[in-house]
């Protein structure tokens, strides 16, 4: 079997320069493709070279709503740079009206530059939506959007609104997270979920699993808990478990998925 990893931050500084040795788990583990997404101006050389260096790596650039105050005049001829540079994808960007104290002014404006881009890339766009889901489908309705689709990571929207964002090209990532008790709602939100649009993610180091799930304990500097890229293949399983089906299917389903939006990259 061949996992993928939709979705995760493996230039995360918390990682503390072990890239290497994670990187050699998730082979061990068939993980076989990881999206690792920069979410700022000075992370993305960091995804580029570790791009460089793995082929397991497909390197994604683009600025996440929280780091926006960071940009600098150049961030946009920046981020051309790095997609000319590199097969890459967009991402991640998004916006985000839950995180107290961020300021929702400007989001839309960086959100659509940057859909843009990769719209008139054809490029793959991974999106961050926290608390503003029926605006951002007003945005995806109304501006130019990738042809081959875009991903919605950590997919926590409301289920309604799943077939109307199919049909404008979503995909929606399962994480691990979503495993705990507790998150019945977003779980149960993944039943509607088109088959030909699912894919499944880590969001490593973020994101850890429920503790029985966690196959590959891990922990920073100041002995916090994160989550391992390699509990991957327990986040498909999980979802497996959920929906009530065999693995191997969905293993095969994601997979297509995978390469119809990320394929040639
Ligand atoms: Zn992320």
């Amino acid at each position: 079997m061949k996992f993928y990893d939709a979705h995760n931050h493996l230039q995360d500084d918390r990682f503390a320069g072990r890239q290497n040795e994670l990187l050699a788990a998730c082979e061990k583990s068939d993980i076989v493709r990881m999206v690792v997404n920069g979410a700022c101006e000075s992370d993305w050389p960091q995804v580029a070279a570790l791009a460089r260096e793995n082929k397991m790596v497909l390197p994604s650039f683009g600025y996440h709503p929280w780091y926006l105050s960071e940009r600098t005049s150049d961030w946009q001829k920046n981020l051309e740079q790095f997609l000319g540079e590199i097969p890459s994808a967009v991402g991640e960007i998004g916006l985000d009206r839950w995180k107290p104290d961020l300021s929702y002014a400007g989001q839309e404006e960086v959100f659509l530059a940057q859909l843009q881009i990769a719209a008139a890339r054809n490029l793959p766009v991974s999106i961050h939506c926290l608390q503003a889901y029926g605006r951002l489908l007003e945005l995806l309705q109304n501006n130019p959007r990738p042809q081959r689709g875009f991903v919605l990571h950590s997919f926590g929207g409301p289920a309604e609104m799943i077939s109307a964002l199919a049909k404008l090209g979503a995909y929606f990532s399962f994480l691990g997270y979503f495993l705990n008790e507790r998150k019945q709602r977003r779980r149960e939100a993944f039943r509607q979920v088109p088959a030909e649009r699912l894919l499944i993610e880590t969001d490593a180091p973020d994101q850890l699993l429920p503790g029985d799930k966690n196959h590959f304990p891990l922990m920073d500097a100041n002995g916090k808990p994160l989550n391992h890229p390699a509990n991957l293949v327990a986040v498909y399983e999980g979802l497996a478990g959920f929906l009530g089906g065999k693995l191997v299917p969905i293993v095969k389903r994601v997979e297509e998925n995978f390469q119809r939006v990320f394929g040639g990259l």
